[in-house]
């Protein structure tokens, strides 16, 4: 039972015994009831964050339903969606354009069906961060056309942008709390972003990210997460890039990282931002969080639950828990994602092994 709920019970069983009281006694004993009662209990919201959406030829061909004649991404998502659908905000690396206008393509220069849009939103994705080395493959164009499709679907998105008004931080309120998302990658894959276009693709500048943390405060954001796509591919332990990148966002404000692009698992870690109070947690990569990648580990990824928790006194927003929940994709069985009962987390090497 809720501190607030054993306070009312408490005022009715007073108000039941003074019974016989005269109403200006009833309202003196509720007046220094109230005053006693905690301004409310701590607000508590679950953050859910996967990695790397891709979707390579072999998928695609096999979500075409020649019946319906539609692309139906749904089946590689059933068996996960309860776990995304039970936060309250759940984000998505979604690492390819979506562009029904042209030909679907894989590795090297993505191009799906928006239907993975549909088929993520259905399955509880509120958010996919946009900013990776493959938002370039099919040009300024294609990432343009990848942006209406998403807002046509209505499933939110930041990472590239139509125009410099747009690029801002992406705000949503969950029950009173502010959080922002900002997403930055540090490599399109050699492929330039548009001269005078910088807006287009978020592309990793410290300073732009101290900037955007501190206007996203501005604009009431309690609680400010960052997806970074940084790292050599296939890695199993951060490179120092990706430790001295999470070293600068941890000193510059932000309240959770999100590591994707290694295409596998990395470890994570806390560090305490400068204030000294605040933990702020680091996944350095989420890995995939469906492929159809077959190289050791790219068939893995993890599912962050993050529990977050509003002080009731001086509304600050914090990481309370979290806990971290191994998935892994069936590809012979429709790229079905399940919980992996058999994960193999990469642990920090002990001292001896550095
Ligand atoms: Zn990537």
């Amino acid at each position: 039972m809720s501190r607030k709920t054993i306070s009312i019970v408490l005022l009715l069983t007073v108000m039941v015994a003074f019974g016989g009281c005269t109403a200006k006694v009833k309202e003196e004993i509720q007046a220094d009831m109230v005053e006693e009662l905690p301004d409310s209990d701590p607000i508590l919201i679950t953050i859910a964050a996967v990695g790397d959406v891709m979707a390579h030829m072999p998928q695609v061909n096999g979500a075409w339903d020649p019946e319906r004649e539609v692309y139906d991404f749904s089946p590689s998502f059933k068996e996960i969606a309860p776990y995304l659908q039970a936060a309250d905000l759940t984000i998505a690396n979604l690492e390819t354009v979506l562009d029904d206008s042209r030909p679907y393509s894989g590795y090297p220069r993505f191009n799906s069906p928006s239907a993975l849009a549909v088929a993520l939103l259905d399955a509880g994705v509120d958010i996919v961060t946009t900013a990776n080395n493959h938002a370039l493959d099919q040009g300024e164009s294609g990432l343009l056309n990848c942006l209406d499709h998403l807002d046509e679907i209505g499933i939110g998105h930041t990472g590239t942008f139509r125009n410099e008004a747009e690029r801002q931080p992406l705000h949503i309120d969950v029950r009173g709390i502010g959080l922002a998302c900002l997403a930055y990658t540090t490599t399109t894959n050699g492929l330039p972003v548009p001269k005078g276009k910088d807006y287009l693709v978020n592309i990793w500048d410290p300073d732009q990210a101290e900037a955007d943390i501190r206007l996203a405060r501005r604009q009431g954001a309690d609680f400010v997460i960052v997806s970074i796509h940084f790292g050599p591919e296939y890695q199993r332990y951060p490179a120092q890039e990706q430790k001295q990148i999470a070293r600068e966002l941890v000193e510059i404000g932000a309240d959770l990282i999100l590591g994707c692009h290694p295409h596998v698992v990395q470890p994570w870690e806390e560090q305490i931002k400068p204030n000294g109070e605040q933990r702020v947690l680091i996944i350095y990569s989420l890995g995939n969080f469906l492929s159809n990648q077959y190289f050791p580990y790219t068939d893995r990824g993890v599912i962050l639950k993050a529990t977050l928790i509003q002080d009731p006194l001086t509304k600050m927003v914090s990481l309370d828990s979290y806990r971290l929940i191994p998935t892994k994709v069936l590809r012979e069985q429709h790229h079905t994602i399940v919980v992996d009962d058999q994960p193999e987390f990469p642990k920090w090497p002990s001292a001896d092994e550095m």
